[in-house]
């Protein structure tokens, strides 16, 4: 009888809440108002011919290499970072070999590593969320082959120094560290011009945050020369679909786009750690365009209250080290409007609820 490897046996499904998302959508940290008018445009242009032909993902990766400022054969486009993560994972992954994760973290890293037959070691991280780099290098071992960082971090918001992550890749000379800058546009900083200097780093960009096309699947992976063709053969030719590259220079040349957005998500950002605090709900201040918080007991109540009011905010209590917490992404000007009045209805419905004799 067939049966699939004893890996992928062990691997648990990844299931994402993607079903009847009615209302505002503040739970998968997407740009909330899609992308560029200059992406729906070309989008309209694409032809039936275009659409016939294999895509030839070159050219498009040529004007991705120049917009990161870095040379072509140093840049690979991907069906989003996800695929990124899973050619690393079959590039440089073996049964017996060591990936290195510190959680909670973006789950997909353990998901393709695990796949592979390596072991993951995830390293709780410290005390507020704090990721120890001291801690990640006494848990190198001669067997780490991928260490896996999310800057800002998923579902935290919490950014690691940059001196510390270059620290670890000249530590880790035998592992490929992934640098994971999904958020990056939120924060502002970036480890992507070592790559040329560190032959291990590798860093992740993606065009499903920022730039409002998270069902386009687009994303880089940028590294050294020395390294990128090994990644290049393990990935399909055709990986990035045509309309997705047809779109991509279009959305890379409306900056502007990303940062009024980015801009807007910045200031909300503020204005939802601040009411927060004067509501006494804990939370973590965050680099990117999301705040994990920490509703304790109320969460339940909190998720069921704010899905019936049309806004949607995404349950993390199953993360490692998150029992009550909730994320909650950050949009616009008006949609930071009517989520700040979601978020004190719902509370203040709950603390009625509670005060109420049984
Ligand atoms: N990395 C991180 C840290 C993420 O949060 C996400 C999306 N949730 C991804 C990667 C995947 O992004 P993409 O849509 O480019 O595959």
């Amino acid at each position: 009888m067939l049966s699939p490897t004893e890996n992928v046996r062990r691997l648990r499904q990844y299931h994402p809440p993607l079903a009847g998302r009615a209302g505002l959508r503040l739970d998968f940290n997407e740009n909330t108002e899609g992308c560029s008018p200059r992406v729906l445009a070309r989008l309209r242009q694409i032809s039936a011919e275009d659409l016939g032909r294999y895509p030839e993902r070159g050219p498009v990766e040529a004007v991705a290499a120049d917009w990161l400022e870095l040379p072509p054969p140093q840049v690979l486009l991907t069906n989003g970072v996800d695929e990124a993560i899973h050619l690393l994972c079959e590039t440089y992954l073996q049964p017996g070999d060591e990936a290195l994760v510190v959680v909670p973290t973006f789950s997909m890293y353990e998901i393709y590593a695990a796949a592979t037959g390596a072991h993951v070691v995830a390293i709780p991280a410290g005390e507020d969320f704090r990721f120890s780099t001291e801690e990640v290098l006494s848990r190198l071992s001669p067997r780490t082959r991928l260490l896996a960082i999310a800057n800002p971090n998923n579902p935290t918001g919490a950014v690691v120094a940059r001196a510390e992550l270059l620290e670890i890749a000249n530590r880790a000379p035998a592992a490929a560290v992934l640098v994971d800058e999904a958020y990056f546009d939120f924060y502002g900083e970036s480890v992507i011009d070592q790559v040329g200097r560190l032959e291990n780093l590798f860093v992740a960009r993606t065009f499903s945050k920022a730039y409002g096309m998270a069902g386009l699947r687009a994303g880089a992976l940028a590294g050294s020369a020395a390294q990128i063709p090994f990644v290049r053969r393990v990935a399909s030719p055709y990986n990035v679909n045509a309309v997705a590259l047809a779109c991509l220079p279009q959305a890379l040349s409306d900056g502007d786009y990303v940062r009024a957005y980015v801009d807007a998500v910045r200031r909300g950002r503020a204005r939802l750690e601040s009411e927060l605090r004067a509501l006494g709900i804990p939370f973590w201040p965050s680099q990117a365009n999301f705040v994990l918080a920490q509703f304790g007991p109320r969460r339940e109540a909190f998720l069921a209250a704010m899905k019936r009011r049309g806004v949607l905010v995404r349950d993390r209590h199953t993360d490692p080290g998150c029992a009550g917490c909730v994320r909650i992404t950050v949009g616009t000007e008006e949609q930071t409007d009517r989520l700040l009045a979601a978020l004190r209805t719902c509370l203040d419905e709950i603390a009625r609820a509670r005060e109420v004799p049984a």
